[in-house]
């Protein structure tokens, strides 16, 4: 069989029928509106309809169709940004609240899966993150790691076992105990378990513009949604927000492949290289047997030329495994907050809006702690975590650095793409299947000619905050460097803070 050369579906949908939903018909009143299907927004209707509070979840697309089912399903205590660098940034008794609370979510959804049978491929695994090489820096980042685990009292040890698939490994440590499930799967499983009788899911409904306040007024597309409390759960918040100033916003390249060999043992595999890592693991469902690998990020909007994040994944996987082809790649993208830990609750200058973002590559996890945290909070049980994520918090020392990253990364996108606007004098010079950004009679636009000729013409002005946007050759996107915000070659809002298409130009 070839390689798949489509972007439009992940593993997690192999063998999985999607229910539908309906879209929102009238004005609604709830207590409560939850905007975002993904794993966020779902636990959070899931928790507060439990709780008997009167529920309305807005989603755009489908359920659980966002970063949700374009991850890599691991869960797991530690985060990407290693336990040893939240300890610096933040203390020891801070990392070792973080794994406590992410620990907590773990088995919140290990209770779900359990006491209500979902069928989501759930079991527990251990985690590895290990190094081949002999670069000093990613062994003593192992040691930090292994470490921190101790302390935060995680089962961790430092040896290799005999069926491990990797060879000449130099550090390792694992962490027992972690999990992975198929999330898509899992978000699906708990949409079907709410109760109906408190929560009404729509899908097909964009929210498009929300006022903070007592109550909040929620616009979507045709009709308006009035609600005392907002969960914004859609996984970068929407609008403009304080923490869009504080978060790097990154893309990454996932597949999973069909081997000519056993899969190797369930697990949770972070290759240490010199430059990143690779994250790898085995699927097993009733579709077949793939192998899911994960390659490094890449800023979003910043790289046209990003195909080589994609051929470097494949060259990995090649090189470690006996590939017979690949059958699903995908991207998806991630939020890294200032500080290292994400932003959940009320955000600055709002009264009953809640946000739920910066989780980085972690977000399964974050997600459903985000949800458990905020819904608590809105029933009035106050929580002693919600301090630790709260997104007003200032840790200046923590997030200097990428404060000022993310600063000039908007202030040189702003003022270079302007002053040296366009890479393309005119229509002509665009090539089937390519994106150019140029000036026509004025006007700023991005133009995609599509493998049959047909020119596609928008405006490249970014509807969020007015950056230029950038060709994804990859995705055949136009993809915003400043905060995130992703269009199709038509203009429509992929993903981000903009709530608005990319404009038709006059
Ligand atoms: C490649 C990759 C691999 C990852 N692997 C892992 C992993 O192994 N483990 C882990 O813990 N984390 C992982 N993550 C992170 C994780 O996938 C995300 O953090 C998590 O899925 C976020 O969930 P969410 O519900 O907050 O957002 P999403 O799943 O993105 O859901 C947001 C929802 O909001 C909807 N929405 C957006 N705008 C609107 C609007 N205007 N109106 C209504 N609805 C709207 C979207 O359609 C979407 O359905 C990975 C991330 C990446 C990029």
């Amino acid at each position: 069989m070839n390689d798949t050369k489509d972007f439009s579906t992940s593993v997690w949908y192999a063998d999985v029928p999607s229910p539908n939903y309906p879209q929102l018909k009238s004005n609604l009143e709830p207590d409560i509106v939850v905007i975002g299907g993904g794993i966020t927004g779902i636990t959070a209707a899931y928790l507060l309809a439990k709780a008997g509070r009167q529920v309305v979840l807005l989603e755009a697309k489908k359920i659980a169709s966002g970063s949700t089912a374009y991850s890599t399903g691991n869960l797991y205590a530690t985060v990407g940004e290693r336990l040893s660098n939240i300890e610096r940034r933040h203390g020891e008794k801070d990392m070792i609240e973080m794994v406590k609370s992410r620990l907590a979510a773990i088995d919140f959804i290990e209770e779900m899966i359990t006491a209500n049978q979902i069928d989501c491929d759930f079991q527990r695994v251990p985690w590895h993150l290990f190094t081949r090489n002999s670069h000093s820096e990613n062994e003593s980042e192992i040691q930090r790691e292994f470490k921190a685990g101790k302390k935060a009292g995680l089962e961790a040890h430092n040896t290799t076992l005999s069926d491990f698939p990797y060879s000449d490994i130099k550090e390792i440590t694992t962490f027992e105990n972690q999990a992975q499930l198929n999330a898509y799967k899992y978000v699906l499983g708990l949409a079907q378990l709410i109760n109906h009788q408190n929560c009404q899911i729509f899908e097909n409904t964009p929210v498009i513009k929300v006022k903070d306040g007592s109550p909040c007024i929620i616009d979507t597309d045709r009709h308006t949604v009035k609600a005392n409390h907002v969960i914004m759960a859609t996984h970068s918040p929407k609008g403009v927000y304080q923490v869009h100033t504080e978060m790097e916003v990154y893309r990454e390249f996932a597949l999973a492949a069909k081997l000519k060999e056993a899969l190797p043992p369930a697990a949770v595999y972070w290759d240490l290289i010199e430059s990143g890592q690779y994250s790898v693991r085995p699927y097993s469902t009733h579709d077949g047997n793939y192998l899911i690998a994960l390659g490094e990020p890449y800023r979003t909007g910043t790289l046209e030329e990003n195909e080589q994040f994609l051929q470097q994944i494949e060259q990995y996987v090649h090189q470690h495994f006996n590939v017979d082809h690949i059958a699903y790649r995908w991207a998806a993208q991630n939020y890294k907050s200032g500080d290292g830990l994400p932003y959940i609750g009320i955000s600055a200058l709002q009264w009953n809006t809640y946000i739920a973002t910066g989780f980085k590559a972690d977000g399964l996890v974050y997600g459903t702690l985000a949800a458990m945290l905020i819904s608590d909070k809105i029933v009035g049980k106050e929580h002693q975590w919600l301090e630790l994520y709260n997104p007003t918090r200032f840790t200046p020392i923590a997030s200097a650095k990428q404060f000022a990253k993310e600063t000039s990364t908007v202030v040189t996108h702003l003022v270079k793409d302007y002053l040296f606007y366009g890479n393309a004098d005119s229509l002509k010079e665009i090539k089937n299947g390519d994106g150019k950004t140029l000036t026509i009679d004025g006007e700023k636009v991005a133009a995609y000619r599509d493998e049959e000729g047909g020119l596609h013409v928008v405006s490249s002005v970014c509807t969020h905050l007015g950056c230029v946007v950038h060709f994804n050759k990859a995705e055949k996107t136009w993809d915003c460097p400043c905060h995130g915000s992703r269009f199709t070659v038509d203009g429509d809002v992929i993903e981000g803070p903009a709530y608005n298409k990319l404009s038709k130009p006059l």
